[in-house]
């Protein structure tokens, strides 16, 4: 119950309107059914949505409002599926689209999802009942106009930074409000830019006090339709706390929930944690070989590094390797070629690795691997077994031969990691210099 499914909070009240239609008419279907928002069906049988937003913006280009909605660019209408989690839902809404569609299994629409429609759907006894929304307010959020304002400057702030503005004269008696939707009547009444926008305001202005409480303000959204409060004390105007804050809070407090009932909700916990896990494995390794990243590689070595100075016997290596004349490998056989040379590599180098060990991809062409519980002598046998199988290998298509040459070190105590590079760097250097598809160490101060 404190994460009812998708189709609970769906509205199933929608308009479809066709793409090749134009915005004036898309206008008025908003304003005889009172909607905020119309279904466009696209051409290539896709589905958009078309806002109050998008019809203000449109407006700017072209007064008329004659062209065709395919003309503009709509926010797309991700979907969903009924049944689905409202988490997935929230996520989704996060990322950028306000409005979702939900999908019978069947591929029908049935209806489509708001940030308001969740929020008529949560559960006030869930929601935070002493949190005070006085302590949440954003006061950027609050636009402003005295009340000479002219129509043009409150329709400016509302094309491009709010959805409300304010129109504040001494007190709430005197001050109103003109919302997005407003607009959309201005627009289609085809008011005069000059006209003061006092004029067509809601008029008084409603305000709320900072000591209302969150249950109480969601509660109170709910049963008025607004999608917005404007919080006020005293006289002064304090900010304004959308909808969409709302959910922010009541998000957060789901995951309290989820932490709380986890019996219960394992299976969204699961979920989550795959999801998780399935990002850091995506954000720490090298998405052409499947190696380690650096960022990662350069994670584990600090731990190490943290581990031998409280284990001084224990010893640990690194090997930098670098392919030998690979840009001639991209020059005469193309980048997907070297492409393939690189995962070949990294799969004959994991094969002779134990599962203690790490190897990444440094950059490029460049590889490097984290040996530990490993004596000096020991990673060079290893480092010239890997310079073997590499050497062995023969690429296919033309490609035969790749050698690679590489350093060698030894992690020595109190030695930090930048220093640890500038010595195996030098090695690599070393093999390099001395003829390519060789083993150098770095023992030198
Ligand atoms: P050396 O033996 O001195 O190391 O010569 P080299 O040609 O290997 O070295 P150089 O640094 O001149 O060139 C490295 C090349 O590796 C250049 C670059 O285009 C190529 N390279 C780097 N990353 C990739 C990659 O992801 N795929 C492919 N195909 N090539 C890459
Ligand atoms: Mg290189
Ligand atoms: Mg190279």
């Amino acid at each position: 119950m404190y994460f009812p499914n998708i189709e609970s909070c769906a509205t199933r009240n929608i308009e479809r309107i066709d793409a090749s239609e134009s915005l004036a008419r898309a206008l008025q279907r908003m304003l005889e059914c009172d909607l905020r928002d119309l279904v466009v069906d696209e051409p290539n049988g896709g589905l958009g949505i078309i806002t109050i937003a998008d019809i203000l913006h449109a407006r700017n280009r072209n007064p008329s409002l004659d062209m065709a909605i395919s003309s503009i660019d709509l926010q797309p209408l991700p979907h969903v599926v009924e049944g689905s989690n409202v988490l997935d839902v929230v996520e989704q809404i996060d990322r950028g689209s306000d409005y979702l569609a939900v999908m019978n299994k069947q591929g029908g629409l049935t209806g489509i999802v708001s940030t308001s429609d969740i929020l008529g759907c949560l559960d006030p006894q869930v929601m935070m009942e002493r949190q005070q929304i006085g302590h949440l307010l954003i006061k950027n959020q609050l636009k402003v106009l005295p009340l000479s304002a002219s129509v043009e400057e409150a329709l400016n702030i509302l094309e491009s930074t709010s959805d409300a503005v304010v129109l504040w004269g001494n007190t709430s008696e005197d001050s109103g409000i003109l919302t997005t939707k407003d607009a959309l009547r201005l627009i289609s009444l085809g008011v005069e830019g000059n006209e003061p926008a006092a004029d067509h305001m809601s008029k008084p202005l409603i305000t709320v006090s900072p000591q209302m409480t969150i249950k109480e303000a969601v509660s109170y959204l709910k049963n008025r339709h607004f999608h917005r409060l404007v919080v006020e004390s005293d006289g002064v105007l304090l900010g304004l706390m959308t909808q969409q804050d709302l959910i922010g809070i009541a998000y957060s407090r789901w995951a309290e929930l989820l932490r709380d009932h986890a019996d219960e909700l394992r299976e969204v916990v699961s979920v989550l944690e795959r999801r998780t896990a399935k990002l850091e494995q995506l954000a720490s390794t090298d998405a052409l070989t499947g190696a380690y990243n650096r960022s990662r590689f350069e994670k584990i070595l600090h731990a190490e590094i943290e581990r031998s100075s409280r284990y001084p016997m224990e010893s640990a290596c690194i090997i930098l390797l670098d392919v030998d004349h690979f840009k001639s490998v991209n020059d005469r056989f193309g980048h997907d070629e070297g492409d393939a040379v690189l995962k070949q590599i990294v799969q004959a180098i994991n094969v002779r690795l134990r599962s203690v060990d790490t190897l990444a991809r440094w950059g490029g062409e460049e590889f490097i691997i984290l040996l530990p519980h490993t004596l000096e002598q020991n990673a060079m046998r290893v480092a010239d077994d890997i310079r073997q199988r590499l050497e062995e290998i023969e690429h296919p298509r033309g490609v035969g031969q790749v050698t690679a040459s590489m350093g060698v070190a030894k992690l020595r105590s109190g030695e930090s990691a930048e220093q640890l590079f500038r010595r195996v760097d030098r090695a690599l250097y070393e093999a390099k210099k001395s003829g390519r598809n060789q083993v150098c160490v770095q023992s030198d101060p």
